[in-house]
């Protein structure tokens, strides 16, 4: 009985049958309407086992009209208030454990997810995936030149570019200070780079103006596929050095993972000297 309560309330709490707080009043009335049955034929039963004991002190008709008349109502009223009482709390603790939910996946600055929620929708893919690995070029000018608040403005906005190009529905992330992870599953490599590539062309196509400032910025991109039960390191440490490359190779440009050129061991991709990738920096 007891594991029966605590499973029905683990499951109301992820808002179950209380969707809403007018769920919880419907349903409080149809449970209560059944209480109310159980509650008059106990009374009823429990009035005709008095009579064959010989201990109801007052005649079963009127006691039974009494019952019938008091019963129903009364166990109504008190089970729709229990049950309005307990079943709002619930829903007031779900809606609010949905909130945490909620706020615990997303970025707070750009609204995007966060790396952690990227991370569990990766691992819930199947098939073929591709990632795309975007950097905001020189941000640190843009903040060391404007200050800390401007460049939460250029974080902003580019957040909004990638989510007006790909739509909300995708899985766009900010998995770091200027950097952002895009997920998509059953594209090709064609596919991933035009859709890069419109992410880029979008981000350099931006008007931004800052305290009356006109500001341009770019992003460079590094793309890989594969499959997804391979694990999220193989395609990031992919896409990763692509993107690296795309920094060392110019910035305001898209590499895929297939371009790298293949190194020994030890060796590291070309450098301008002013990548400024902190490249331990996210591994899965
Ligand atoms: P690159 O083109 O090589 O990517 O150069 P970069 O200047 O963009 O790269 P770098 O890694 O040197 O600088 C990133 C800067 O981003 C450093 C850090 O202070 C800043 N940053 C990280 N998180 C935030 C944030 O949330 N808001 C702001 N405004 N700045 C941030
Ligand atoms: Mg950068
Ligand atoms: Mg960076």
């Amino acid at each position: 009985m007891f594991d029966l309560v605590h499973v029905w309330v683990i499951r109301q709490l992820t808002l179950g049958e209380f969707s809403s707080r007018q769920a919880v009043l419907w349903k409080a009335m149809a449970m209560a309407a059944k209480i109310a049955v159980f509650a008059y034929g106990l009374n009823v039963i429990a009035h005709f086992i008095l009579v064959g004991l010989g201990l109801l002190p007052y005649p079963l008709g009127p006691a039974l009209v009494v019952a019938t008349m008091l019963t129903p109502p009364v166990s109504f009223i008190v089970a729709v208030i229990a049950y309005s009482v307990v079943g709002l709390a619930i829903y007031d603790l779900g809606v609010s454990r949905q909130r945490f939910e909620t706020l615990s996946r997303t970025d707070m600055l750009s609204g995007l997810m966060n790396r952690r929620a990227f991370l569990e929708t990766f691992e819930a893919a199947r098939g073929s995936v591709a990632l795309i690995l975007l950097d905001i070029d020189r941000f640190k000018s843009v903040n060391d030149t404007l200050g800390h608040k401007a460049g939460d403005d250029v974080i902003v906005r580019t957040a909004t570019c990638l989510t007006h190009v790909l739509g909300s529905d995708e899985a766009i992330a900010r998995i770091g200070g200027e950097e952002f992870a895009v997920l998509l599953t059953g594209q090709g490599t064609e596919r991933a780079m035009e859709i890069a590539e419109a992410i880029r062309a979008s981000v350099e196509e931006m008007r931004l103006e800052i305290s009356g400032r006109p500001v341009s910025i770019s992003v460079s991109a590094g793309v890989s596929e594969g499959v997804a039960e391979l694990g999220f390191s193989e395609l990031f440490s992919g896409a990763d050095r692509a993107l690296y490359l795309a920094k060392a190779s110019g910035r305001n440009r898209i590499v895929h993972a297939k371009e790298l050129p293949v190194m020994p061991l030890g060796a590291s991709v070309p450098d301008d000297g002013q990548v400024g990738i902190d490249r331990g920096r996210l591994s899965a």
